[in-house]
């Protein structure tokens, strides 16, 4: 668990810190590190032909998101949405923007485009301030990456994007709270009883001082809800108390639920 201080803020120095091993570079040292950075400046260079230099919302030429789409999500603010959870009703906070929100994650997951992460971070903190409320003693749960996706990433994307938010005062972050037990396909092409069966029990609460919590469980995009809805059960079954669930994106696909 991570302590997040007096004001939950983290220095540069600090965020640099974590964040060295998304930088190309600075991933290169000692050992074979040199071999890891060239293939990772090839990677980069080849999502550079599938996402240029262009806005991953509109398309303009940028560097990243351009000022009018930040404006445009950072204005248009979140939305609040429930879903049902063992008889619970837990508000979901994510973007109401979602589509601008999910395109701007997949230039950051999938395409490494990194200089947007600052975006999607002021998105989650709006939704992690909201859900925690007046929880002062909340503690935020990331979904974890799946060892599948952290191979073939080399890290885990939400982490970074938490990593860049500030929080409310007295809030702690569990980054290890949430474990994959066991090996789960890719949820996309599932049906709703694939997805179920998949994901039944593959996620667990190892946190054993999370009982009575008040917890704030974070992910990126959220589709049909499932991976929601599997680590909310987890978290119950641990005794936690849930505020809420702070997405960035929350593109709807109910044909799946
Ligand atoms: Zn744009």
């Amino acid at each position: 668990m991570l302590n997040c201080g007096h004001d939950g803020a983290m220095t540069e120095n600090s965020r640099q810190e974590r964040l060295g091993g998304l930088s190309p570079i600075r991933s290169g040292a000692g050992g074979t590190g040199w071999l890891k950075a060239a293939l990772q400046n090839v990677r980069r260079g080849w999502s550079d032909l599938v996402f240029p230099a262009w806005c991953p919302v509109c398309a303009m030429p940028a560097r990243g998101v351009c000022g009018a789409c930040t404006a445009r999500i950072a204005a248009d603010g979140l939305v609040v949405e429930h879903v049902s959870v063992q008889g619970f009703d837990i508000p979901v906070y994510s973007s109401a923007q979602p589509e601008a929100c999910r395109r701007v994650v997949s230039a950051f997951k999938d395409a490494e485009h990194f200089e947007v992460v600052s975006v999607l971070a002021a998105v989650l903190e709006d939704g992690i301030t909201r859900a925690v409320g007046r929880h002062s003693a909340a503690r935020i749960v990331p979904i974890p990456t799946t060892s599948r996706a952290f191979r073939r990433r080399g890290y885990w994307p939400l982490k970074h994007i938490l990593i860049r938010c500030r929080f409310p005062v007295g809030v702690s972050i569990g980054l290890g709270s949430l474990e994959w037990v066991r090996p789960t396909h890719d949820q996309r092409g599932l049906d709703v009883r694939q997805r179920r069966e998949n994901l039944e029990g593959a996620l667990v609460c190892a946190d054993r001082g999370i009982a009575g919590v008040p917890v704030v469980l974070v992910d990126d995009v959220v589709t049909t809800g499932a991976t929601v809805r599997t680590a909310v059960a987890a978290l119950l079954d641990a005794g936690a108390s849930i505020c809420g669930v702070a997405a960035i994106s929350h593109v709807r696909q109910h044909a799946a639920d």
